[in-house]
């Protein structure tokens, strides 16, 4: 992260407001103070699978290696074609995937080929298997075929030298095949972001203890490890740490001398705020507190120590919300993805009314649907108090409804963002 320096240059903007930062502002301020890691590490591509590249890779062969055709059929020379009749040529061979035909197709001949055959010197054209006649040696083909048609030409995917792929970019199954498919069986990825974690309040207990009155079990400590998780990150897990000022600095101590980044959940709302607000004056330095959203309302961004800091509200909702919505993109800019594109929302038709009042951008929880004739539109999943887990997991998307909107009526557009498969 850059210097204190430039956390106060920040503070400077016209439109800062660390107690109630628009959803963009607030975007935009975290990226601001990113740095992505850069140690990095030699892999071999399948244990490479949700890693960063941290070069580029280089084709060292043209991609196809040979002209080659893109279907079952016959090598031809297209002079020897009619324009307006048939013509028959003899079939002197055979290219088939991985056993090229060895001699060149002079005038009058023919080559039998498979999909992926060299196709042979002299043949410059494919006619598909369908269109012609075959008997015996003989194929008989008709009018009205192009020259060229049907060849993947060699090098017309890739170039030697080329960049195949660029650095920053995530590796998926897709990156590993077409990696694999230049011969190349190790690539330099960034190593893994560390991520430090830890739960406030003396209300939590962790699963396998008996709760006394107003006690609960800690849920935000699972559903930040399952979304760093996916994110691939190497995670942290500092267990829950009591409302004490003691224990709280010790904590983030720790976690700022290990992590990259320490997120926490709990103890930043109205009341428990000077708390943390004390320590992080002491060990760090904060850039907003408050985010004009809802849920989430209480979200500190900045750094304590060396690491990236991300105060989470304490509500299961609302940690899931902000994290996907702030924490998701920041984790994959610190971890040298590059760029990191905006997910993806769409419109689709509301079928239930909303209640919403102007003033926060709202992320309600919605159900996408299918109907007999195959549209889809968006339901709201019932109850969207921030402490209703199950919301979330009922949910299949966000409904995304922007700071001036109001109340919305069925029948309506508005805004939705698909959440499996983004992390
Ligand atoms: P806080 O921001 O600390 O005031 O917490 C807001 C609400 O979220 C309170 O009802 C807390 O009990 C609840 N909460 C805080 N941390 C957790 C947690 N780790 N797991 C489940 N609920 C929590
Ligand atoms: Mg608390």
């Amino acid at each position: 992260m850059n210097d204190a320096l430039s956390i106060r240059d920040a503070s400077c903007a016209d439109d800062y407001d660390p107690n109630s930062m628009a959803v963009p502002k607030a975007r935009e301020f975290i990226a601001r103070f990113l740095t992505p890691v850069s140690a990095i590490e030699r892999l071999h591509i399948r244990a490479a699978l949700g890693r960063v590249l941290a070069e580029d890779v280089i084709s060292p062969l043209n991609v196809p290696s040979h002209d080659n055709s893109a279907m079952d059929g016959y090598a031809v020379r297209h002079a020897d074609l009619k324009a307006d009749g048939k013509v028959t040529l003899k079939i002197v061979g055979s290219s088939f995937a991985g056993a090229p035909y060895a001699g060149s197709v002079s005038a009058g001949n023919a080559v039998r080929i498979m999909t992926g055959g060299v196709v042979p010197a002299g043949a410059d054209t494919i006619v598909m298997q369908e269109h012609v006649k075959a008997s015996g040696d003989q194929v008989t083909i008709g009018s009205g075929h192009k020259k060229g048609q049907n060849l993947r030409l060699a090098g017309e995917d890739l170039k030697t030298g080329q960049v195949a792929l660029k650095r920053g970019q995530p590796i998926r199954p897709a990156e590993i095949g077409l990696v694999a498919s230049l011969g190349i069986g190790e690539i330099s990825v960034y190593r893994k972001l560390r991520v430090a974690f830890f739960s406030t309040g003396d209300e939590l207990r962790s699963i396998g203890s008996t709760l006394a009155e107003g006690q609960i079990y800690d849920s935000n400590r699972y559903t930040i490890h399952g979304m760093l998780e996916r994110l691939g990150c190497e995670v942290i897990d500092m267990g829950v740490v009591r409302d004490d000022p003691k224990l709280l600095e010790q904590a983030f101590r720790t976690a700022s001398e290990t992590a990259d980044v320490v997120i926490t959940s709990g103890g930043v709302s109205v009341g428990e705020a000077d708390f943390v607000k004390d320590l992080l004056e002491k060990l760090g330095e904060v850039v907003f507190w408050k985010i004009a959203m809802k849920p989430g309302r209480p979200l500190a961004y900045g750094r304590v120590g060396k690491a990236h800091f991300f105060g989470l509200p304490g509500n299961p909702v609302s940690v899931m919300v902000t994290f996907y919505q702030f924490v998701r993109d920041a984790m994959l800019k610190l971890a040298g993805q590059d760029p990191v594109p905006p997910l993806p929302s769409f419109k689709m038709p509301c079928t239930s009314s909303l209640k919403k009042a102007p003033g926060r951008t709202e992320f309600q929880r919605g159900i996408l649907t299918q109907d007999g004739t195959g549209n889809w539109s968006v339901r709201v999943t019932g109850e969207q108090g921030s402490g209703i887990l199950r919301s979330m997991s009922e949910a299949n998307c966000f409904i995304i409804l922007p700071t001036e909107q109001g109340n919305v009526t069925p029948g309506t557009l508005v805004d939705v963002q698909v959440m499996e498969g983004v992390a």
